[in-house]
């Protein structure tokens, strides 16, 4: 994508999203009144434990979750509430926000050669003459590093490694030249070094002027790209910043767990589990695994956000600025 193209790029607005499943019982609230402005100049990371709320996120802007789901609050992308109606989710999905998902074997298919999956899209969609699929094919695979890029357009998934299968994907998904894309744990089960490549080619579709929104919880990794970090806990935003300040210098006590349970800091684990999204209390949703807590915590409050002298800010009313 060209400066100029990049130029155009609207910003994807969250407002009070949430997102609500029915369970036995009542209804689990997995993501809750989250607004933010992704700017599509700055690539920002959401990181979070397993079942903090990140991939449902992703999957909501995406339109991917089930069909049980129910959305409230608006996704604006382009003059559109996405979370409105089907059709404006599939204006936009793969066409214009590309998806890299977190098991990337299960994404191609494993009868049909990478590169005819690679093209699919683009010979579906008209943009593409059948007769010239193989050189559009190896042009992407040689910008992604896959060569010969003839032997892997050939190739069967499997017969691939998990680092080339990573790459073929996200090759395939930026074939169409989406305006943003949502990478959902891109480097999960990679090896250092084909994360590290991961990373540089990631960072060099951002500079390329790709929007970018990355679902990790690799601190490291979200350290190492994002410009902007959202820190997730049970559904909620709990803090959220410039990714060098929330890294180095985190607010809430929970970020503070997640960075001291890093393989470099000791992997001492946050203690406790996280509370049962169909039974959340009206206090601090940290409340009940946090080293600080105390009985004001746990009282009822309004959600507010305190700008720490970092420049972070944090739903933590004790550790805030
Ligand atoms: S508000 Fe209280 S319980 Fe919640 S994170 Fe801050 S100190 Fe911990």
């Amino acid at each position: 994508m060209d400066k100029t193209c990049a130029d155009r790029v609207s910003d994807i607005v969250l407002e009070d999203l949430s997102v609500t499943f029915p369970v036995p019982g009542g209804t689990s609230q997995v993501l809750r009144h989250v607004s933010y402005t992704f700017s599509h100049e700055k690539i920002t990371a959401l990181v979070g434990e397993s079942g903090s709320g990140k991939s449902i996120l992703g999957g909501a802007v995406m339109g991917l979750l089930p069909q049980t789901a129910v959305i409230t609050g608006a996704i604006r992308f382009d003059g559109r509430n996405l979370a409105s109606s089907e059709t404006d989710f599939a204006s936009v999905r793969g066409k214009r926000i590309g998806w890299i998902s977190q098991e990337p074997v299960s994404a191609l298919d494993p009868r049909i050669p990478v590169g005819r999956q690679l093209t699919e899209y683009l010979l579906e969609s008209g943009r593409l003459d059948e007769p010239h699929w193989k050189e559009a094919a190896d042009r992407q695979l040689e910008k992604f590093g896959l060569l010969p890029a003839e032997r892997v357009r050939t190739s069967f998934p499997h017969a691939l490694s998990g680092g080339m299968v990573q790459r073929v994907l996200t090759a395939m998904v930026t074939l169409p030249e989406p305006e943003w894309i949502i990478a959902d744990e891109p480097t999960k089960g990679l090896d250092a070094f084909v994360r590290k490549q991961a990373a540089e080619n990631f960072r060099r579709l951002a500079k390329q002027g790709t929007g970018f929104i990355l679902i990790t919880h690799d601190l490291q990794l979200a350290a190492h790209l994002a410009d902007n970090v959202l820190i997730l806990y049970a559904g909620e935003v709990v803090e959220k910043g410039p990714a060098s300040v929330v890294m180095q210098r985190p607010a809430h006590p929970y970020t503070q767990g997640l960075l001291r349970a890093q393989p470099s800091q000791g992997m001492e684990p946050i203690r406790g589990v996280p509370p049962d999204m169909s039974r959340i209390s009206e206090g601090c949703v940290f409340a009940n695994r946090c080293p600080i807590a105390d009985k004001m915590c746990r009282a009822p409050h309004p959600e507010t956000w305190h700008v720490t002298k970092s420049g972070s800010e944090t739903t933590c009313r004790k550790t805030g600025g």
